[in-house]
């Protein structure tokens, strides 16, 4: 729309501001209120200008006048119920809210205005959502990132029940990148993840913890469970070997320790990569608690 349409559209909505300048429905209920009384002015100004008065007419005016008046403020305010909605779920939009509902309008004015906040809810609500995933997830791998690790891992811990970590370092992997180049190296890790994934339960939480380095927690696990689940990997790993077309047979070595609470899984967490550093030095390819 031409911008001098637009300054033609507000030019009454402008004129009229001094009056409630911060409530548009008062401003509205004043231009009817004086629209619905002309009637009765007029007749009061007859009446007066041939010097009689007739009760038997101003009463039944009147009456209708008030009558009027408060049905035409009811029906504007009702009508402007949806407006006033928009406005406010604009305005949780604009604070970050999520917004669950956006009520459906008809083919008319309201239902443009409802339709472009359910879009513009939309779009946010989506565009939120790519960022949190964005932030929480390994790009290269498609599991959780540290970040992601550390938000999920909380509501999963119990005090009651025990939850095991586990720390996986892949061995001599900076040979593959020397010895195959980078994309293959960035495949490994790939497969690894897949491999890993499909190695661990439902309930367990997987994280690229950093380079080639994953993070595993198994809620309500002892430490000879969360073995066996580590060295079914293992096996896999053996029996169906990742990368074999370079001829590297890739393994991994574990560190675990036992969580009780989310404060104790910073404590957890580094006793366990203790863990794999002792499971490096025995030389590789091996779990250690
Ligand atoms: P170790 O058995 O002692 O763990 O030896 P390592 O070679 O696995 O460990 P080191 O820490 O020496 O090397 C890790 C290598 O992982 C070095 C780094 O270039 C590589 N790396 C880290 N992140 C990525 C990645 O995203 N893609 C690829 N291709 N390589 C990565
Ligand atoms: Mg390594
Ligand atoms: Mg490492």
């Amino acid at each position: 729309m031409p911008y001098s349409r637009e300054a033609k559209t507000m030019r009454f909505y402008d004129a009229t501001r001094f009056l409630f300048p911060r409530n548009f429905h008062l401003r509205l209920f004043t231009l009817c209120f004086g629209a619905v009384h002309l009637p009765l002015i007029a007749f009061c100004i007859t009446e007066a200008v041939v010097r009689q008065w007739d009760w038997r007419l101003f009463v039944p005016l009147l009456a209708a006048t008030i009558t009027g008046t408060a049905a035409a403020i009811g029906a504007i305010w009702a009508l402007l119920a949806p407006v006033a909605h928009a406005t406010t779920l604009l305005r949780m939009l604009q604070r970050g809210q999520r917004i669950a509902e956006v009520p459906e309008g008809g083919p008319d004015l309201v239902g443009e205005l409802l339709r472009g906040v359910a879009h513009a809810a939309a779009e946010t609500s989506a565009r939120i959502e790519r960022l949190a995933d964005a932030a929480e997830k390994d790009m290269l791998t498609g599991l959780r990132n540290r970040r992601g690790f550390l938000d999920a891992v909380a509501p999963l811990l119990h005090r009651e029940r025990t939850a095991v970590v586990a720390m996986l370092d892949l061995d001599h992997f900076k040979a593959i990148n020397d010895r195959f180049g980078h994309d293959a190296g960035d495949e490994v890790l790939r497969e690894f993840a897949h491999r890993l994934g499909g190695a661990l339960r439902r309930s367990d939480l997987s994280a690229r913890w950093g380079g080639e380095e994953f993070a595993v927690l198994l809620p309500d696990t002892g430490l000879d469970t969360a073995r066996e689940i580590i060295e079914r990997l293992r096996a896999g790993l053996r029996a169906n070997p990742i990368a074999a077309g370079t001829g590297h047979a890739l393994t991994f070595s574990c560190g675990m320790a036992v969580a009780r609470d989310y404060a104790t899984l910073a404590k957890a967490m580094g006793d366990a990569d203790d863990a794999l550093y002792g499971a490096k030095h025995a030389g590789r390819n091996r779990t250690m608690t």
